[in-house]
């Protein structure tokens, strides 16, 4: 009897045990807002900013997780967040084209149904990553460009804006200065211009361990032709799968001709390697090798992550069960989220 109580506790209790640790909620979100900051140009009242700006993408997106909302929506949330805030290159305070406009891509994608959507080369549209989420959910497409874009963002009853809402004087002055040197044919020089980035992405993990990963930019400064970079292509700006999710920031052109994003996942599904061995072998090698030079932040279905970078620093972030917003932004910063293992 006693013997059947002691069996029937322990059986209980691994029970109990293995059922906790199959809820155990690992739903991780993590952020960033661009690679390649100088560290002399920033002003304290800048980096509180977007210190702040950071903390609440990641408090309003981990809010929809524990509302038991998929990665997708996570993602949604703390993209909008980045996007209205003037410090990032994406939605209002993106850079300015050669022909002085701000020109938007995005795009997003959701790992379980391999769903994406895109938006490219777009002015009106307030946000763009709601844009690549109609996309994705109420068309038979991955990517709009231009006009057709635009049309189909109205009919979907989204926010169309004058193009003046994205300008803010410093991405205009930045754009001045370059403009000037051209003029000039002296070398652009100016660190804060060609190495600042600034886009913005997002990767969550949610509470059933759903990936999603997202990104929105204005591209990359002085740009022209319709320049079209990584940020709204799926595989070189964003990819998410079952195992993994990843968003990137830099220059483009060489994170579409590493396909970066989906060839981190390849790394980790193909070769067992971790977020951080991953990245580092595509952002801190390939994409360097050939002359490039940006970072990712990468999320596996364990709850792991990686914010690999070959910059002086990358804006990033991160959130988990407790709530609890972790925001770097400089190389040298110490930050528990750059090397956190699975499970603490
Ligand atoms: N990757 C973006 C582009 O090339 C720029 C950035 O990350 O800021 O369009």
């Amino acid at each position: 009897m006693l013997r059947s109580t002691v069996l029937t506790a322990a059986l209980f209790a691994t029970t109990f045990f293995s059922a906790q640790a199959a809820e155990q909620p690992r739903a991780v979100l993590i952020i960033h807002g661009g690679a390649g900051v100088i560290k002399r140009t920033m002003s304290a009242q800048d980096e509180a900013e977007i210190r702040t700006a950071m903390k609440k993408a990641l408090k309003d997106g981990y809010q929809q997780i524990k509302q038991g909302k998929p990665a997708v929506d996570a993602v949604t949330a703390a993209i909008t967040v980045l996007e209205d805030s003037p410090h990032f290159n994406a939605g209002k305070g993106a850079v300015f084209t050669h022909d002085g406009k701000n020109e938007l891509d995005s795009s997003i994608m959701e790992g379980k149904t391999r769903r994406a959507g895109a938006v490219a080369g777009v002015h009106h549209i307030r946000n763009p990553i709601l844009a690549s989420r109609a996309v994705m959910e109420k068309s038979s497409h991955v990517m709009l460009v231009g006009d057709g874009a635009e049309a189909f963002a109205k009919e979907q009853g989204l926010t169309l804006v004058d193009p003046i809402y994205f300008k803010t004087e410093k991405r205009w002055k930045q754009l001045q200065r370059v403009l000037e040197q051209e003029k000039r044919k002296t070398a652009v020089t100016d660190v804060e211009v060609v190495k600042h980035f600034g886009t913005v992405g997002a990767v969550a993990l949610d509470a059933s361990g759903g990936l999603a990963a997202g990104t929105s930019t204005g591209g990359m400064m002085n740009k022209r032709w319709g320049r079209v970079g990584d940020s709204p292509i799926i595989g070189a700006g964003t990819w998410a799968d079952t195992r993994c999710g990843v968003s990137g920031t830099g220059w483009g052109e060489y994170f579409i001709r590493s396909h970066a994003a989906s060839a981190v996942c390849e790394r980790m599904k193909y070769l067992n390697e971790t977020p951080a061995q991953a990245g580092q072998a595509i952002i801190n090698k390939d994409i360097v090798e050939m002359g490039g030079d940006g970072g990712a932040i990468v999320l596996a279905n364990s709850g792991e992550f990686a914010f690999p970078f070959n910059t002086d620093g990358m804006f990033r972030g991160w959130i988990g069960a407790d709530g609890v917003p972790h925001v770097a932004i400089f190389a040298d910063e110490a930050f528990a989220g750059d090397t956190r293992p699975a499970k603490p």
